[in-house]
């Protein structure tokens, strides 16, 4: 049983980690999947490892490079999925970056590549879809979010309130599509290990506050019940897009049992 055959998903941040997941939980379950990031060469491992793992899928994977950052190229990525796929039914907006900063250090560039990436970037997911999922009276626009959108966790200011963006936006424009047939979801994981997530953070100082060393995955040191993994997060993608139709899932926080 594919729950998802014949559904077109355009899918940012593809290349790594929970994206990377997604892609593969979206193709088992026999969706058409448009995948973007920057880095083509990992897309293409991407597609290769799911394709190989779910080969009787009826499903499909494709890919092409996008920087979330430039509406063009989010527009082009949407365009491909309508060229070779069909109509876009969910855009999943998964592409972000992270990275710990004392305020005090200004690391402006860090501060501005967040705010380009997890803001904008979605907001140009939003913008590449909506007027056509309005016209067409369907449509689901899912972000990757975090707990940190709901929560504020020292060291990390910036991307707290670039996810507490990404909440407000969806959640007032969530309220003003009530009627039109699209529906807005934000997922919100706590701490997933595994992802290239924190790999490139600069700031010891803000890592050492929070205990984490720099330029190393998290997942060291942590038990189980700490760290979730990147399938639980694809599973709550999973989970917002099998919805009954009546039904919207407005919010998945998820985090692990023994996070505090
Ligand atoms: P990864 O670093 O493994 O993945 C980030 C993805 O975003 C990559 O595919 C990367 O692709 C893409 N990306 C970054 N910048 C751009 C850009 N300018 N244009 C297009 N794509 C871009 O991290 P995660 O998988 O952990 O993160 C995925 C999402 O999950 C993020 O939004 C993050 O905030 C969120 N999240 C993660 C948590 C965690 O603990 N890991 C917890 C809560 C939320 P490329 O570099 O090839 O462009």
């Amino acid at each position: 049983m594919y729950r998802l055959q014949d559904t077109v998903v355009v899918l940012t941040g593809a290349s790594s980690g929970i994206g990377a997941s997604i892609a593969e939980h979206l193709l088992k379950e026999g969706a058409k999947v448009c995948m973007g990031a920057r880095r083509v060469e990992k897309l293409a491992e991407v597609k290769d490892a799911a394709t190989a793992k779910y080969s009787e899928s009826p499903g499909t994977l494709i890919y092409k490079a996008c920087d979330v950052t430039q509406r063009d190229s989010v527009c082009e990525l949407v365009q491909e999925a309508e060229e070779k796929l069909g109509d876009v039914d969910v855009i999943i907006n998964c592409a972000g970056v992270m990275y710990f900063t004392q305020m005090k250090n200004c690391i402006m560039d860090q501060w501005e590549q967040t705010i380009d990436v997890n803001c904008k970037g979605v907001l140009n997911g939003i913008g590449a879809v909506l007027p056509k999922m309005t016209a067409r009276g369907k449509g689901k626009i899912i972000t990757i979010s975090s707990d940190a959108g709901l929560r504020q966790f020292q060291s990390l200011a910036v991307y707290c309130a670039s996810k507490a963006f990404v909440e407000t936006l969806s959640e007032i424009t969530r309220r003003e599509l009530v009627g039109t047939g699209v529906t807005l979801t934000t997922i919100c994981p706590g701490d997933v290990k595994g992802t290239e997530l924190i790999m490139k953070n600069t700031d010891d100082e803000a890592a050492g506050k929070i205990g984490v060393e720099i330029g190393k995955p998290v997942g060291e040191g942590f038990t189980r019940e700490q760290l979730l993994d990147v399938d639980d997060v694809a599973d709550a993608v999973i989970y917002a897009m099998t919805a009954p139709p009546h039904v919207a899932i407005n919010t998945v926080l998820i985090e692990p049992r023994d996070q505090e």
